[in-house]
């Protein structure tokens, strides 16, 4: 199938051209037509499967009957609000819409918070069709009247589970509150729960539902490896699989800020370029690192979960978790930023004994196990094999199986998976290096962190809280069509 045979427009089709597209990606040859059909739309689709322009090259064809070179404001009011949980995916949908709509004369422009609202406001005057849009900041402007909603023919809600896991959906309410009920509707998770369904019933009018992998499923082109190892030999695991692979980049993702910051210090003074991207950060030392990362400059980037949210990264060839996330859902995510579009990826996961429950969430939700190999020099715990109640092997498979059908295969998984005494193990995660190097110390620059020995690093208290277990959603097919 060709973009000609969905039905876009030469100017969509001479965009789609120039960005070196030859062929719409599944979601894109299903959400296309829907869109351009009028139809609201319920789309199951992670990053990396195409699924912005799948929303994208529509919605520009929708809008493209008030395209206009008009210099009046009046004559460019907001038409299409696209809504994103952060700014870096604001920015990335802002860069599609420009690339898409090079050839139409729509306006476009991307507000976020963290930056001053002046020069949003001076640009939201001049009169702009598509506005794509962080859920606070866009109420800050609506608080202010610097923009108007009332002819908003077109919402997208992009990565509608994210908004949901930051807080977001009361500040959504609040924005459906103020658009026209004649619109035409979309909704983009990767995975859905009861409160997304409800937003969807909120939101949408007869939605179609839209999906292409089934949710959590992960790509077929991502080689996936476990390496046994204790917590404190992690860094030091880490460098020297860098050092192997020289030529490698390498998006790392920890759980803390703390970490963050301190482990992409550590690369640093082992001679591996690297830097760290947190909520903590400011919006421009994040766009700053991102773009140095974007451009080679940079080997590794080292990321919470919160702030590598929708990183789209061309050709990204390497992930690795540092430390396993504690929701089996957000390794998918992590993992989803590496083997996009048909590219191969590889999916690195440092694991110590604390966290091998977490590993089997993970391979219970992705239905596989995955093969784990030990670097000679850097052995896991004894208890490794032994932890989490999982042992390799085959009974990790038929266990991962057997568990694999949703919400409550996956609560009753995880109930079987860790014995009291096991939950409280993992609750107190040591974040000391074998070396005294401790990650749970704010940071520290280079020099005073030398002077950090083992003795004062192991007085550090070291658990910290162990975030709630989301439940696993329900699958995407049990969601019911209105
Ligand atoms: P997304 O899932 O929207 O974040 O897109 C993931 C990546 O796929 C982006 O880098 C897009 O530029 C790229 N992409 C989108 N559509 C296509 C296509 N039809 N062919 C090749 N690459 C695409």
């Amino acid at each position: 199938m060709s973009f000609a045979d969905l039905g876009l427009i030469p100017e969509l089709l001479q965009a789609v051209a120039d960005a070196g597209y030859t062929e719409p990606t599944p979601i894109q040859q299903q959400a296309i037509p829907v869109v351009l059909a009028g139809h609201d739309m319920m789309g199951g689709a992670q990053t990396g499967t195409g699924k912005t322009a799948g929303f994208t090259l529509p919605l520009l064809q929708q809008l493209a009957r008030h395209a206009n070179t008009s210099t009046s404001p009046a004559r460019h009011p907001t038409r299409a609000l696209i809504l994103a949980p952060t700014r870096e995916l604001a920015v990335q949908v802002f860069e599609s819409v420009r690339t898409y709509a090079r050839h139409l004369p729509l306006k476009a422009t991307c507000i976020y918070g963290g930056v001053d609202m002046n020069a949003q406001i001076q640009e939201l005057r001049l009169g702009i069709e598509i506005v794509i849009a962080t859920p606070g900041r866009l109420l800050d402007h609506v608080q202010q009247k610097t923009i108007n909603l009332s002819q908003v023919e077109m919402l997208v809600l992009d990565e509608a589970d994210r908004m949901l896991d930051m807080g977001f959906i009361p500040d959504i309410k609040r924005i459906l509150a103020l658009l026209p009920v004649k619109r035409q509707s979309l909704l983009f998770s990767a995975t859905f729960s009861e409160e997304i369904k409800k937003l969807a019933d909120q939101m949408l009018k007869n939605p179609q539902l839209v999906e292409v992998a089934r949710r959590n499923a992960v790509s077929e082109t991502i080689t996936h490896v476990v390496h046994p190892v204790t917590s404190g030999m992690k860094r030091n695991l880490l460098v020297h699989l860098l050092r192997h692979q020289p030529d490698t980049q390498a998006l790392v993702f920890v759980d803390t800020k703390l970490v963050c910051g301190r482990l992409a210090h550590f690369l640093e003074r082992s001679g591996i370029s690297a830097d760290a991207i947190h909520g903590d950060k400011s919006q421009s030392q994040r766009t700053e690192t991102l773009e140095a990362f974007k451009g080679g400059h940079l080997r590794v980037l080292v990321a919470t979960d919160v702030a590598a949210r929708g990183l789209d990264i061309d050709e990204l060839p390497c992930v690795i978790n540092f430390e396993l996330p504690h929701t089996a859902e957000d390794y998918v995510h992590r993992i989803g930023r590496t083997g996009r579009a048909g590219h191969k990826g590889n999916a690195v996961s440092l694991v110590c004994a604390e966290e091998k429950h977490w590993l089997a969430d993970i391979q219970k939700l992705i239905k596989f196990e995955i093969p784990q190999q030990a670097v000679p020099g850097f052995d896991a715990e004894p208890e490794f094999d032994e932890a989490g109640h999982h042992g390799r092997g085959h009974k990790n498979r038929t266990e991962a199986a057997a568990h694999s059908d949703g919400e409550r295969g996956g609560a009753a998984a995880r109930k079987s998976s860790k014995p009291a005494g096991k939950s409280a193990k993992s609750a107190g995660k040591s974040l000391i290096a074998a070396d005294g190097f401790d990650f749970s110390k704010p940071y520290i620059p280079a020099t005073s962190s030398e002077l950090i020995t083992a003795s004062a690093a192991s007085t550090h208290p070291s658990h910290p809280p162990q975030r709630p277990l989301r439940p696993v959603a329900v699958l995407l097919g049990g969601l019911g069509r209105k």
